[in-house]
């Protein structure tokens, strides 16, 4: 058997590796439940204890306070089991830098989660012109407030678009082109941080950034 390194290896790195490649697609909270509920471990990665998510933010959501900029991160309680959602702008540049657990239900992501199900259900159904700006329109009503650019509920709808107008590139409009291309380096961006190295993940978006380049040429 022969093991090659995907990226560097500083002098005494621990070595780890992903249980499932699909479970680092979703925010802490959620993937820390997966985790638990199928391999039966709290996870305390590098990542999972990150309330920031290597600052991606991917579990982010806007800070309640009308006139705060930061965004709510999940930081794990010391008993390992409950969250507590802090401004990450924290010290007086929010006036509530702590919100406690009491906070949990208020901004609970699942409406947010159904109705983007909702609209991947539906995609087949539609032409695909149609079903990409559908997606483009659920992006842009959620990102910024009340998710965070990065979150993980974002990036999947991202996914689903880069799969649908990458099927037709040649009929995209100059606005849908630029929203592509767009999506792309994002979740480029975004893989080079939570997946660092030669992946396979990272390669489909070169390529498809490099398609596009001799397409646009
Ligand atoms: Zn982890
Ligand atoms: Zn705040």
């Amino acid at each position: 058997m022969r093991i090659r390194a995907s990226r560097t290896i500083e002098k005494d790195e621990v070595l780890t590796l992903s249980y499932n490649s699909n479970w680092g697609s979703y925010g802490t909270v959620k993937r820390r439940e997966i985790i638990l509920d199928t391999g039966g471990f709290l996870c305390k990665c590098t990542r999972c204890v990150d309330p920031t998510e290597l600052g991606t933010f991917m579990s982010s959501l806007k800070c309640s306070i009308a006139s705060c900029a930061g965004y709510l991160v999940p930081a794990l309680q010391t008993n390992g089991e409950e969250w507590r959602w802090e401004c990450s702008f924290g010290g007086s540049s929010c006036p509530i830098a702590n919100f406690g657990a009491g906070i949990n239900s208020a901004i609970k992501t699942k409406p947010i989660e159904q109705e983007l199900n909702g609209i991947l259900s539906t995609l087949n159904f539609l032409s695909l012109t149609t079903a990409g700006d559908f997606v483009m329109k659920f992006i842009s009503a959620y990102s910024g407030t009340p998710l965070h650019p990065n979150h993980w509920i974002l990036q999947h709808a991202s996914q689903t678009l880069v799969h649908v107008f990458g099927s037709q590139i040649k009929k995209l409009t100059p606005a849908q082109l630029d929203n592509f291309v767009n999506q792309c380096r994002h979740l480029l961006k975004m893989t080079k941080i939570l997946n660092p190295g030669i992946s396979l993940q990272s390669g489909k978006f070169l390529l498809i950034l490099l398609s596009l380049k001799l397409f646009l040429i």
